[in-house]
């Protein structure tokens, strides 16, 4: 089998409950730029980043998959993956201009393609030729019901309803201005939802050290399960001095983009929630490489998912540092095998491949190329 052509997208998908923002970011639409990998046995292989579906940054990074990536894979037997990503990765001229931001989405891509022919080459589901066994239980966290921009009463009735629908765990937005109007919501979330649901708050990253520190001492008054992403993505130093100073444990990853990363925050003791994500870490390559490291220091790995949980939900099949999973229903529509979760559980995925085929009339809708 030999790579034969290279085909990019970009999917621009209207996000399912209107405008929703966080602390940092306000989105109406989740991007979904990406590549078919067309092969000469007729397989073709699946596989995309994720973004804020802003059109001229999406090109850059279907640019650097078609110019930059895609003369480098032609002719090249696909089964080769971890061949294939270090000739990419170490690609010098990628190399000098970043070894994270777009030539790492870019790569994220590609890879999760490969590994997406790989198994399907196999005729096995992604989760099941990485090992994975089909008795695994993932539970499912649901992150699309507590956005920043509600007000407290559409967020508890979105809680309610998450918890009537089964999810053993809900998420909310914090990091607001006012501090106190986000506790003042976990009280009423927590009150909501029972003492049983797995509570976890996430602040995008918005607040300074000594915000998160005071906010964070008074989690642990709502039994909260984790504070995500608390201050600044790359401030080690200040995510290790917070988890010393806090009881509830700390969750970040989705804005880290490789192994060295996550080997610094985790050794640093900055970390406990380990959420790699492998839309943004050079795909299913790195990412495993990541969630070994979590496993070698027994910190449990919850994917962040900006893949919209296709290949994570096989990945976390597979790895037995995964329990957990979130669940973000916006690109559901788009492919042959949605993600699919019945009382709290992710359903265990039967297609081979990782789960990343698009049903052509995805393409056909939201391809904004
Ligand atoms: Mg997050």
């Amino acid at each position: 089998m030999k790579i034969s052509k290279i085909e990019p997208f970009i999917l621009h998908v209207p996000v399912t409950r209107g405008a929703i923002s966080d602390s940092t970011h306000d989105l109406t639409h989740w991007g979904a730029p990406g590549v078919v990998i067309h092969t000469d046995s007729g397989l073709c292989g699946y596989g995309y980043t994720g973004t804020h579906a802003h059109l001229p940054t999406d090109r850059l990074i279907v640019n650097c998959i078609s110019e930059t990536y895609g003369p480098l894979l032609v002719g090249e037997e696909p089964h080769n993956v971890i061949e294939l990503w270090e000739k990419l990765f170490h690609f010098p001229p990628a190399q000098w201009v970043g070894r994270s931001g777009i030539t790492q989405l870019a790569l994220s891509a590609v890879d999760i393609a490969l590994w997406d022919l790989k198994a399907k080459a196999a005729g096995l589901p992604l989760w099941k030729f990485l090992g994975g066994s089909a008795g695994t239980k993932i539970t499912a966290y649901n992150t699309d019901g507590g956005w920043l921009n509600w007000s407290s009463q559409e967020l508890i009735d979105s809680m309610r309803r998450q918890v009537e629908e089964g999810y053993r765990g809900v998420k909310l937005k914090v990091g607001s201005p006012d501090a106190y109007r986000d506790l003042e919501r976990i009280e009423a979330v927590r009150k909501t939802v029972g003492p049983r649901i797995k509570l976890m708050v996430d602040a995008n990253g918005r607040w300074d050290l000594p915000t998160a520190i005071s906010f964070g001492q008074k989690l642990s008054d709502y039994d909260v399960f984790w504070f995500e992403e608390p201050i600044w993505y790359d401030d080690l130093a200040g995510h290790a001095a917070l988890a010393r100073a806090v009881k509830t444990p700390i969750a970040l990853g989705e804005q880290l983009y490789g192994l060295d990363d996550f080997r610094d925050f985790i050794t640093a003791g900055a970390v406990h929630f380990v959420q790699p994500d492998a839309v943004r870490l050079a795909g299913v390559t790195e990412w495993w490489r990541v969630a070994d490291l979590a496993l070698a220091h027994h910190l449990p790995v919850v994917p962040h998912i900006g893949d919209m949980m296709q290949v994570h939900l096989h990945l976390a099949i597979a790895h037995p540092a995964c329990k957990l999973l979130e669940y973000i229903p916006w690109l559901r529509e788009c492919f042959e095998e949605p993600a699919t979760v019945r009382d709290g559980w992710f359903i265990i995925p039967e297609t081979p491949g990782a789960g990343t085929t698009l049903r052509s009339a995805a393409l056909e809708r939201y391809n904004v190329m």
